[in-house]
């Protein structure tokens, strides 16, 4: 499920930001002549998901690096002179940028497949989690669309992707001391992301216009480079707008039920107008998600323009032939839906005659029973309606969104029938896999070992043959990182006030690399359960406490501002207090973000996850976890049915139905049961050669199995062979 689900009323946050709109100032610095190509190696996020691309940046200054929260353009304009002279003058460090620099201009300038190919993709989605210095995504829907497009340009496929610029980007986490979660939003500078204005012939910037709240309000736009993929983002801070529309993209996620249908209609019709602008011809629309569904409804207007005669059936049938969606979330309450009333507010008169439909008919386009108009406008009803191919996120979520939707089909018999089908979701093993593991398969497997994982047999074979000690000392080592990580997160800052519950003096006593270490880190959302590991808490503290084989925990996730129950979860995590290990063997890392995840997917031992079937559509965070030979401890839903053979992780409960007591009563015994019986046990039991053999046999089976299943390689060639260019 992705943020946007909440079935909580959204108010409008009214945190502190009076617009106060700064004017951003170029910042030229001219870097020393050896060192030039970093500049226009920071404009394209390439160097994110390339284990050296970080590294020739931190290399610099660690500290600042950190500092700068691993943005190369505010690293790049706050390093010294002095550092970079010094790097200038250091001929290995010269020579490695020009070895990486060579590896990228050849990456751009082999367009391999493209001639090939007739199908071109615009790729709409409201949020992007490409890396943390552009922070544009709130969680696993920008994620996902991240790695999306990572994996369409290394496999080169000719896409385009629209979305929009989020000036204040998604909420910022602290927690103060009695537990409660605190937001706070940062302004972003353009010069400080990896962005460029996107300018016509005559210099001039390219905008947009969308009829909102009876103006026009213009929307200008950017563009992020990520590889070969071009990513272009939205935005009504323009000084000719009003303040109130100024802010329109001011915040993700975060609007009153008004700011977000305007959002949604920047998002999908100034997207179409955009991509028309710059002559950009999709023969393909992929909608991710229902929040760009009204771009259906701009090419609707569009055809009925240049057909002057055809009917607004005439011109749903071609949006039909060119329009494709995916749908992430299992239940109807997260999906988007507005009050007919606003609605009709936000699309003029003209809009709609220009459909050639009345303004019920245009209503009834939103509505899952044509027949009832007190229904809500849904975007999901909509996509479905207007597009060729729907798709859910894993096999089972393509089943439960076949029955969800089968009250839109009232003519099928049954719920298999509902044209539905499924991708399932992936992750781009190169962002995600740590680099000691990277630079073992480099070595163990050779140079093209991203391309051996597109072949799942090779990759098995190959995984297998590396030694057992060499892949359980890699996995000791990110967790000696992944613990540095924690006990520096959580050291009081010099800031002379501790304003936040988790800033101790000393953390040096926190975590053991010897202890079983299980990461559990996602939303805070009632389904997925936070609670369930503490419904027995002396049994928890016992295993905890256990003095040969205890175990740590590591969590992390957000709550939706405006979630007070999800808040109160949070709370009582903070307060377990007992006369136990508990605090040394148990942290929360705040500001759940891209970072803080790959530390964690790429040190625990165990990632588990505990949703309320059928729930997690799919699931993200395990598959990264996978990859790098944690093991995933999981109920059977979203992509652990697919992926669980039973030597390639463990199990929380099975398939069988009960109301919701039943189910997180039977699912609490099972998580405690098999922690206590089969995961501590198989943990800690060394062969003479003092190595956890058959743990080690389970972590290469999941790296083995899981890596090719869910990279998003696979998914992307699954979209393109199977949605893109099937029919
Ligand atoms: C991968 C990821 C997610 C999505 O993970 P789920 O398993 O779907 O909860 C959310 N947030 C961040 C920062 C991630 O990296």
């Amino acid at each position: 499920m992705t943020e946007a689900s909440t079935d909580i009323a959204t108010e409008a946050v009214t945190q502190q930001t009076q617009p106060i709109f700064r004017t951003d100032f170029e910042f030229n610095r001219s870097l020393p002549e050896p060192l030039a190509a970093l500049d226009a190696i920071s404009r394209n996020f390439y160097w994110s998901w390339q284990p050296e691309g970080t590294a020739l940046f931190r290399d610099h200054d660690p500290e600042l690096w950190d500092k700068c929260e691993q943005n190369p353009r505010v690293f790049l304009k706050k390093i010294s002179g002095l550092r970079l002279y010094q790097r200038a003058a250091d001929a290995s460090y010269v020579k490695r940028l020009s070895t990486f620099d060579a590896r990228f201009q050849d990456y751009l300038s082999v367009l391999t497949n493209n001639e090939q190919r007739t199908t071109n993709i615009a790729y709409f989605c409201a949020e992007y989690g490409i890396h943390n210095s552009l922070p544009n995504y709130s969680g696993g829907l920008g994620i996902l669309a991240g790695d999306h497009l990572k994996s369409a340009s290394d496999l080169d496929l000719p896409l385009t992707a629209v979305g929009l610029l989020y000036r204040f980007g998604y909420f910022r986490q602290k927690i103060s001391h009695d537990g409660w979660q605190q937001e706070s939003y940062n302004d972003v500078f353009e010069s400080e992301l990896a962005l460029t204005p996107v300018v016509d012939a005559d210099g001039e910037r390219v905008t947009v216009a969308v009829h909102i709240r009876g103006r026009e309000v213009v929307a200008q736009a950017w563009l992020a480079r990520v590889g070969r993929i071009s990513l272009y983002l939205l935005d009504t801070n323009v000084s000719t707008n009003s303040d109130v529309d100024r802010l329109i993209t001011g915040h993700l996620y975060g609007g009153d039920v008004e700011t977000r249908i305007v959002q949604e209609k920047v998002l999908g019709m100034g997207g179409v107008r955009l991509l028309r602008k710059l002559g950009i011809a999709p023969s393909v629309f992929h909608l991710n998600e229902g929040h760009a569904a009204f771009s259906t409804l701009e090419l609707a207007k569009e055809y009925l323009e240049s057909n002057p005669d055809a009917s607004f059936a005439g011109a749903v049938e071609k949006v039909r032939s060119q329009c494709v969606f995916t749908t992430h979330t299992p239940v109807s309450a997260g999906n988007d839906s507005f009050p007919p009333q606003v609605l009709s507010e936000c699309f003029s008169k003209e809009f709609i005659s220009a459909l050639k439909i009345t303004n019920g008919e245009f209503l009834a386009l939103g509505r899952a029973n044509l027949a009832d108009d007190t229904e809500y406008f849904g975007m999901t009803p909509l996509a479905i309606r207007m597009c060729r191919s729907a798709n859910g996120v894993s096999e089972k979520h393509g089943e439960v969104s076949r029955e969800l939707w089968l009250k839109m089909f009232p003519d099928l018999a049954d719920a298999g029938a509902v044209p539905i089908t499924s991708v399932t979701n992936g992750v781009h093993a190169p962002t995600w896999i740590a680099p000691l593991f990277q630079d073992l398969f480099t070595k163990t497997i050779g140079e093209n070992w991203h391309e051996i994982v597109r072949q799942s047999g090779d990759w098995k074979q190959a995984i297998n043959a590396i030694p057992d000690a060499d892949i359980w000392n890699a996995h000791q080592d990110l967790k000696a990182l992944l613990i540095a990580f924690i006990r520096e997160r959580t050291a009081a800052k010099n800031t002379g006030d501790q304003d936040t519950i988790h800033e101790h003096e000393n953390t040096r006593g926190l975590f053991s690399r010897d202890v079983l270490t299980i990461g559990f880190a996602r939303r805070v959302a009632a389904y997925k359960r936070w609670d369930l590991l503490f419904s027995d808490l002396p049994r928890l503290l016992k295993m905890v406490d256990d003095a040969d084989r205890p175990v740590q925990f590591v969590f992390a996730g957000k709550a939706h501002p405006q979630d007070r129950t999800a808040k109160t979860i949070l709370q009582e995590l903070m307060s377990i207090n007992h006369d136990s290990n508990w605090q040394r063997r148990a942290v929360f890392i705040e500001d759940y973000d891209q970072e803080v995840a790959r530390y964690l997917v790429q040190g625990v031992d165990v990632w588990m996850n505990v949703p309320r079937r059928p729930m997690e559509a799919s699931g993200t965070s395990g598959m990264k976890a996978a990859m790098n030979g944690a093991l995933n401890f999981s109920i059977l839903d979203g992509w652990w049915i697919e992926g669980y053979n039973g030597e390639n992780g463990f199990e929380i409960g099975d398939l069988s139905d009960g109301s919701d007591e039943q189910m997180d009563a039977s699912d609490a015994e099972s998580l405690y049961s098999t922690l206590e019986n089969q995961v501590i046990p198989a943990y800690y039991s060394h062969d003479n050669s003092g190595l956890p053999t058959d743990w080690i046999r389970r972590m290469k089976n999941s790296i083995a199995t899981l890596t090719p299943q869910f990279s998003s390689d696979r998914m992307v060639t699954d979209y393109l062979d199977r949605i893109y260019e099937g029919q």
